[in-house]
């Protein structure tokens, strides 16, 4: 026992000796230049190129043509596929196919297609930034839907189901915006000539109107493939700074992740706040502790239930009379406003990206590593080694409240004691960090559910 307490007590003066003789500190170490110069790169000429473009096919529905070379769903697919394909060798464009039987809103039998560009990093595991192609316009649009009117009683029904659903849906900002920002990103990115440790992952997402449909797939194709998605930051209607009420806000973004509050999506988002927030000082994200907006949905989702870790992003204040609906254009668009968004996109992926991955915090039964040892009023944390870790970052917060309150950056160890610290009382997590600082997002130490366990009464 006396040993025990000697050992930590060695174990954590080593620590704080690693921590305080390491230049890691949080004012020099946290800025790396070249995701400086990558965030300013950024274009708003660029955005405003392809929102353009995009508005140009008059919709995007995934019902609508395939055959025309400039309207409808494949002349889009195919101009975003040949346009990221333009932006580097290093880009591996590809489109990411399914075939779908009629349901729920789709009529007939169609082909969807993801269109997926890839930057291939010195590890496999990915960051994706995404937003979906497709786009959908009906009769008096989100507007109508919010007031509480029924659904489009005008609209006949379809004559047809198998003849394309080409009626005009620009969807500039539902999500045009959000399939620009993945689409400069693309750029930006793979012409940085910066070494990224995790794998890029570009995606405009489709069949989202329909259900989620397109991140479903590819979410279900990467469980059944053992596709090891780190994060998912997903960005849908992120380009207009209007209100429909009147209130303008071009300098917040909301980030909705599911709970419980210390899951990794949670976690995802507490990152993006903190390291977005350092890059593009001048723009606030605001965490929202639900998975998203009363009665509406969005890809991240489709992530989320297949067990990833996804975030999504949503402009502060919406215009409903301009989602789902012909009003959805070009006139619609803050670019300043989009571009502040890309660059708080660009800022947590590139982080996340050369940063190591998260460490694991729980032991083989998946109980979470901490304990009251070795006095038994200690908090004593342990974590497995993230591969490429140098360092490590200790988080804690009182169990009541959302954010950490306190960090303290420790060696390369994968165990530390804090005497004292009542585990009880405190959230505690672990970052992991490259010899550059780059941080991982925050692995907390959580107790999983409680099964129910049941009293039996006489007779039973
Ligand atoms: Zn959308």
């Amino acid at each position: 026992m006396r040993a025990n307490v000697r050992a930590s007590m060695v174990a954590l003066a080593a620590v704080i000796v690693v921590a305080s003789i390491t230049p890691m500190t949080a004012q020099q170490g946290d800025l790396d230049p070249r995701i400086v110069k990558l965030v300013a790169s950024v274009s708003e000429e660029r955005l405003s190129v392809i929102l353009k473009k995009l508005e140009s096919f008059e919709t995007r529905s995934t019902l609508s043509s395939t055959t025309s070379p400039t309207r409808g769903i494949g002349a889009a697919r195919q101009w975003i596929f040949d346009e990221m394909k333009n932006y580097s060798p290093k880009l591996q464009v590809s489109f990411d196919t399914y075939q779908v039987v009629p349901q729920g809103r789709i009529t007939r039998d169609v082909e969807l297609r993801n269109v997926m560009a890839v930057l291939p990093g010195r590890s496999p595991r990915r960051i994706y930034i995404s937003g979906h192609y497709d786009t959908v316009a009906r009769d008096g649009g989100q507007g109508a839907s919010n007031a509480g009117a029924a659904p489009a009683a005008s609209r006949a029904p379809a004559v047809d189901p198998n003849a394309p659903l080409d009626n005009l849906a620009p969807g500039v900002n539902d999500d045009g915006s959000g399939t620009a920002l993945a689409i400069e990103l693309a750029r930006i990115f793979s012409q940085s000539g910066i070494e990224f440790d995790a794998t890029l992952v570009f995606m405009a997402h489709v069949g989202e109107e329909q259900g989620l449909m397109g991140a479903w797939l590819h979410a279900k194709k990467a469980v059944d493939q053992k596709i090891p998605i780190e994060a998912v930051l997903n960005n849908d209607i992120v380009g207009n700074d209007r209100g429909g009420n009147g209130i303008v806000d071009g300098a917040t973004i909301r980030v909705y992740s599911e709970g419980p509050e210390d899951s990794p999506s949670r976690a995802l988002a507490r990152f993006v706040q903190r390291w977005g927030g350092r890059y593009v000082p001048s723009h606030k994200v605001r965490p929202m502790s639900r998975p998203d907006r009363f009665g509406r949905g969005g890809d991240h989702s489709a992530y989320n239930q297949l067990g990833f870790t996804a975030v999504g992003f949503r402009e502060s204040r919406e215009n409903f009379t301009r989602q789902h609906d012909v009003r959805d254009t070009y006139e619609g668009i803050s670019l300043p406003y989009l571009a502040q968004n890309a660059r708080v996109n660009a800022a947590a992926a590139a982080t996340l990206a050369l940063a190591p991955p998260p460490p694991a915090v729980t032991n083989d039964r998946g109980q979470p590593s901490i304990t009251r040892a070795p006095s038994g009023y200690d908090a004593n944390l342990t974590w497995q080694a993230a591969p490429g870790a140098s360092a490590y970052r200790i988080f804690w917060r009182e169990a009541w409240g959302p954010d950490w309150q306190h960090e303290m950056t420790v060696g390369n160890v994968t165990h530390v004691v804090l005497p004292n610290m009542q585990i009880d009382d405190y959230v505690f997590g672990v970052a992991a960090l490259d010899a550059a600082g780059h941080e991982s997002f925050v692995s907390a130490y959580v107790s999983p559910p409680r099964g129910d366990s049941a009293v039996k009464t006489k007779g039973q």
